[in-house]
């Protein structure tokens, strides 16, 4: 049996709480499943790190991280330092390092949730959203002239390459394809926005072609918010750019009932590289320290991390357990309940030892 080495990377405020709950159900699991065999190492980067070797990780902490299987990562971002420097020290430099084109976000109503919209439940909410990771307009391109003066002009220039649209593309493309209604969304802006979203479209057409099973429609972005509140049922797969997803997977995570669920995958899909899972969620300093943090998010995309590493049964019976625990609570105060980190993640490890 392999033992697959997973790098767990904390980092700040609520972060190191919800990746150790992390540790401790996959442990549970791994005691559960005979063919799974886990090895966690923990690194102490972000902003901590920070502030004592003025970098968030070590000048060769890729080349570390390199021959992991996969990373667990908490959250990154500190009240006291810029966004500047936190996310591209850290997150941002992995997900690039690593060609972690695919960020995928599941987004589902959990037995138990009650969502803030009427009527929708489990069955008229089930989504995945595929966000494209690696250009578009987070591709940090741009300046600034004439600082501070009355003629100043700032540009942030989105990028879209043919190759990296058709790679996102396809792996929408693919995702819908698996899934039994074999629906995508592709959502667009190219009503406004006349070169990057028009390439964006023309892409999206091309690569259906080679997925002849798979509906698919697009949509402008500024509708895709109507639609995703007020017809969820109509929606199975969507693919965005870097921002329209970003904006999109919030609304997603807050329809389904709380930011402290929502899980997210950047994935390499070539798998030259080890893919990086995390809750979708900041490091929510106003709730650090207190041992409230929901850890589901976390539990969720350690669910997703034994998928991407070919365990579908332990990612299956992981989340048997976590959706025993939303059905029956405990539930901490963002789900209504009272219970703090701790106790949620013992539920959950007792939901695991108790199934079979
Ligand atoms: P970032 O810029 O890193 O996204 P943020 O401040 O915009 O950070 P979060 O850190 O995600 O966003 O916090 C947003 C709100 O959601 C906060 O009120 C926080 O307490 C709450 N929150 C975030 N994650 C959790 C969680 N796991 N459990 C409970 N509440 C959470
Ligand atoms: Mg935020």
């Amino acid at each position: 049996m392999t033992t697959l080495r997973i790098a767990v990377i904390g980092a700040d405020g609520i972060g190191p709480e919800v990746v150790e709950a992390g540790v401790r159900v996959l442990t549970a699991l791994t005691e559960r499943a005979p063919g799974l065999d886990l090895a966690f190492d923990r690194f102490p980067w972000g902003s901590d790190y920070y502030r004592a070797h003025g970098k968030m990780m070590p000048e060769d902490g890729l080349a570390t991280l390199a021959p992991y299987h996969a990373i667990l990562f908490g959250a990154v971002g500190d009240p006291s330092l810029p966004d500047d420097l936190t996310l591209w020290g850290l997150r941002l430099k992995i997900c690039q390092g690593f060609d972690q084109f695919a960020n995928v976000r599941p987004t589902r109503v959990l037995p138990g949730v009650i969502p803030p919209l009427r009527d929708c439940g489990p069955d008229d909410l089930d989504w995945v959203i595929v966000r494209e990771n690696s250009e578009g307009e987070y591709a940090g391109h741009g300046g600034r002239a004439h600082r501070g003066h009355p003629e100043e002009v700032a540009t942030e220039t989105a990028i879209f390459t043919r190759a990296g649209v058709t790679r996102i593309m396809r792996y929408a493309f693919r995702i819908a394809a698996s899934r039994p209604r074999k629906l995508l969304t592709i959502v667009t802006k190219s009503n406004a926005q006349r070169f990057g979203m028009v390439l964006w479209d023309e892409i999206g057409a091309e690569v259906a072609r080679e997925f002849p099973d798979v509906t698919w429609d697009k949509m402008l972005v500024d509708a895709m918010t109507i639609r995703m509140v007020l017809k969820p049922q109509s929606l199975d797969t969507i693919v965005a750019t870097n921002l329209h997803a970003d904006i999109l997977s919030d609304l997603a995570a807050a329809l389904a009932g709380s930011i402290g669920i929502a899980p997210t995958a950047n994935i390499d899909p070539t798998r030259r590289f080890p893919s990086m899972f995390e809750p979708i969620h900041g490091s929510a300093f106003d709730i650090a320290g207190k041992g409230i943090a929901n850890p589901i998010a976390t539990f969720w995309s350690a669910a997703m991390m034994l998928d991407h590493l070919g365990h579908p049964e332990a990612s299956h019976r992981l989340m048997a357990a976590v959706e025993r625990v939303t059905a029956a609570g405990p539930l901490t105060p963002d789900l209504g309940g009272t219970a703090t980190t701790e106790e949620v993640t013992e539920a959950v490890c007792a939901a695991i030892r108790a199934g079979n």
